[in-house]
């Protein structure tokens, strides 16, 4: 057998799995508790997918928004059971429940029409206290199942304050500045991050691609939250 990477894969082979979302052992996400996250399914919005009646081009939650990228599309609904699997994955950072969020959003989104994925690059204070970047490890492992080359093309300035519980208004001036285009991006170029809330920080990472040369971004997350 080959020794494992990091202190994680350490981890992982000496500690029995327990399931992510209701602690049962055996798999890092029970076959029970996989069939009982929310998929996304039609009708959506076009632009922000979120799920509606039928589907629209713009919706109550995007109206009359500035929104830098395309489309924003999840694999599931952002729920406590999504919740429970979310925080296992970045508090104690599973690598397989990394994979399990890349399996999944890979069985309910289409590859997306990109020359590339990116991602919104992790807030280093608190990447440090995790140990790991859940955003990245998501893109990396879509990279895989899509067949699609992964690239740092956004750059963070600074570490932001918690997003939870601010505003539309607050969440885009504390987002103010915080990326910028690390390279040349391609034309078209699809942004992966975590959990979709308000769509500020997607729309704030797009800006960014598009100062880049982007002139295409179109968004995946692993969840999103429904209204
Ligand atoms: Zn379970
Ligand atoms: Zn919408």
């Amino acid at each position: 057998m080959p020794f494992p990477a990091s202190v994680e894969g350490v981890l992982d082979l000496l500690l029995p799995l327990h399931c992510a979302v209701c602690r049962c052992v055996g798999a890092a996400v029970c076959a029970t508790c996989r069939a009982l996250l929310v998929r996304l399914a039609p009708p959506l919005c076009a632009r922000c997918g979120a799920p509606g009646a039928w589907p629209v081009q713009r919706c109550a939650e995007c109206a009359g928004r500035r929104i830098a990228f395309a489309s924003a599309r999840a694999a599931i609904v952002y729920d406590e059971r999504a919740r429970r699997l979310v925080s296992a994955w970045k508090e104690r950072g599973q690598r397989r429940l990394a994979e399990e969020a890349a399996a999944l959003v890979a069985d309910v989104l289409v590859r997306p029409d990109v020359a590339a994925l990116t991602f919104v690059p992790a807030d280093g204070e608190r990447t440090l206290k995790r140990g790991h970047r859940p955003a990245e490890a998501l893109a990396r492992g879509l990279g895989a199942h899509w067949d699609l080359p992964v690239e740092a093309l956004v750059r963070r300035t600074r570490s932001v304050a918690r997003q939870r519980g601010l505003g539309l208004k607050e969440r885009r001036q504390n987002l103010a500045g915080v990326f910028v285009p690390a390279r040349a991006s391609p034309a078209t170029v699809c942004l992966v991050d975590d959990i979709y809330t308000s769509g500020a920080t997607a729309t704030a990472a797009a800006s960014a691609l598009r100062k880049g040369g982007s002139r295409r971004v179109d968004v995946v997350t692993f969840a999103r939250a429904v209204r």
